[in-house]
């Protein structure tokens, strides 16, 4: 009898539209493990860590259902060596399988162990492609070739032309690229956005288990109604459902936030999508198809912003992290050395911006685009938190955090860690802007109109006190020119004011 090929699947590679499952094979056995070494490198949300494990055992459910050979390993299983590679070797050493195969992983480290187990291991290995993604890193560096500077834009332009996304006869439909421009509103108190679709599950078992195992983990869950979508079947649903209810406001209130409302009219399809329960050629197209089938409902606006971040902003995001992995995790263009103050972790601090965006993190494990940039982004980057440390809390925070996607968005979009390669400027703002977006300032400890004084919203001072701390670094860049503009016309002594209310609240930063 001819031997089974091992083939690993990981824990964000549940593509079950891959070649890998068109046909039920006879020659292979495909393994799934929950391992601590991943479920542990860093504290992640627990939300998140079940997350994974239930989408894990829903494929390997379905995989046994279309009669796939499955070999499942628990974290409680006797025999788990609780890493990918160590239970690799101790299965192939065996004797039982006749190769052993995998899919290109999407993390950098991961990568890089898979490749060293490969050399390793007696048998023939072959690494596929996780069949997922748009575009590869290949395309992205032969898009900048010879440019000086990576541009989203541009890149964006490139998918919409090899996808044919929005276009007609070479043309972006609606005669412009991006609608960006018109994304950017306030929710008004009259429009209430629908509830966030939930898929309740009892997930007691794997709570009990994780506990028992003693895997550290931060936020909460109900054990009793666990409610993210982390089956093929709540992903198609949760599509669905965004293309009915939520695709007609998307792009209008893309950047909008409120006490109201905590998904507004956000697809919360990143996990799915990062798990690869869905493809994002999947969901886009569905969201065409809707746009197009009901144009009195769905503009273009609110498709072009939809269609952005996924063939976008994502694919842009994955071509700059392999480009510049390993290094990019080191970079720390502004040497910022702070540590996170304790209400990244509590919530317990009178700024009611970050107190939501926080508690809401913790609560749910997810918090959107604009939450995550402009508020607890935007802090840290204003206060100068070590990014190493930011890396850390967002990876461990939000579901969806798996590092290809995490860390230019954090270390570079956030931080400008990267000192420019994903984004042309820090995201920094004052109050100004986050009431502009929000409730979240009328609703505050702080006056959003002051920077001194006891109220005096510590955003205020921050965003020219970071201006002034970094200006050596920063001066020079055009995006920026209109805010030395107004420093240089600033009296001396408004200056020092700043200064020096900027240290007092850099010195009391766990106090705010
Ligand atoms: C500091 C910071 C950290 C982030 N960390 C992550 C992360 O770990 N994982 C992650 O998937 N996204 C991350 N993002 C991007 C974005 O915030 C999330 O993808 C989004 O909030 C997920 O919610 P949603 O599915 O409701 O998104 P929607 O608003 O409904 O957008 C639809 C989809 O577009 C994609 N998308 C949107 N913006 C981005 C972006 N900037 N980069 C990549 N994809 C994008 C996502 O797949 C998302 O599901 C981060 C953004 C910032 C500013
Ligand atoms: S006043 Fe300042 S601290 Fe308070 S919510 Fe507004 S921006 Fe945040």
């Amino acid at each position: 009898m001819t031997k089974p090929i091992l083939r690993l699947i990981m824990g964000d590679q549940l593509n079950i539209a891959h070649s890998w499952f068109k046909d039920p094979p006879t020659h292979a056995e495909y393994l799934l493990m929950e391992v601590k070494e991943e479920a542990s490198y860093a504290p992640h949300h627990i939300q998140k860590i079940i997350g994974f494990f239930v989408a894990m055992r829903e494929f390997a459910k379905e995989l046994t259902v279309r009669n796939f050979r499955v070999r499942y390993i628990a974290l409680d299983t006797s025999s788990n060596k609780h890493s990918f590679a160590s239970n690799v070797e101790e299965m192939v050493s065996s004797g039982r399988y006749s190769a052993f195969e995998y899919q290109q992983p999407d993390e950098y480290r991961v990568a890089q162990a898979m490749e060293l187990l490969a050399q390793r291991l007696p048998v023939a290995t072959k690494k596929f492609d996780t069949e997922h993604f748009l575009t590869t890193p290949e395309q992205f560096r032969s898009v900048f070739k010879g440019h000086q500077r990576y541009v989203m834009e541009l890149f964006y332009r490139e998918v919409r032309r090899s996808t044919g996304f929005l276009m007609q006869n070479g043309k972006p439909i609606g005669e412009r690229w991006n609608f960006d421009s018109e994304n950017r509103k306030k929710l008004p108190a009259g429009v209430k956005p629908p509830p966030a679709i939930e898929f309740p599950r009892d997930v007691s078992d794997i709570v009990s288990m994780l506990t028992q195992e003693n895997v550290q983990s931060i936020g909460t869950v109900d054990p009793k109604r666990f409610t993210w979508a982390v089956s093929r079947n709540d992903a198609q649903q949760a599509l669905q459902y965004f293309c009915a209810h939520l695709l007609p406001e998307f792009g209008s209130y893309q950047d909008a936030m409120t006490t109201e409302h905590r998904t507004l009219f956000h697809s919360k399809l990143s996990f799915a999508l990062n798990v690869k329960l869905i493809s994002p050629r999947e969901v886009i197209e569905a969201a065409i198809k809707t746009w197009e089938e009901n144009p009195e409902r769905v503009s273009i606006e609110q498709i072009e912003g939809f269609v952005r971040q996924i063939a976008g902003w994502r694919e842009f995001m994955r071509g700059v992290y392999w480009t510049h992995m390993p290094e990019y995790k080191r970079l720390n263009f502004f040497k910022a050395e702070r540590s996170l103050p304790h209400y990244f972790w509590d919530a317990d601090t009178k700024m009611n911006c970050v107190r939501q965006s926080v508690q809401q993190s913790l609560d749910d494990s997810y918090a959107h685009h604009i939450q995550r940039l402009m508020v607890t982004g935007n802090f840290a980057v204003m206060t100068g938190i070590n990014p190493d440390e930011i890396d850390a809390w967002y990876l461990g925070i939000y579901a969806d955090a798996v590092e290809w996607v995490q860390l230019p968005n954090t270390r570079g979009m956030s931080q400008f860690a990267d000192g420019g390669i994903v984004g042309t400027k820090p995201y920094t703002s004052s109050a100004q802007y986050i009431n502009k977006m929000s409730n979240y300032c009328s609703k505050c400890f702080y006056n959003y109109k002051e920077k001194f004084g006891e109220r005096g919203c510590p955003f205020n001072t921050l965003y020219w006190d970071f201006l002034i701390r970094n200006q050596e670094k920063l001066e020079k860049n055009p995006r920026i020119g209109m805010g030395y503009q107004l420093l240089k016309k600033m009296p001396e002594k408004d200056k020092a004011a700043i200064r020096e209310k900027g240290a007092e609240i850099l010195n009391n930063i766990e106090k705010l």
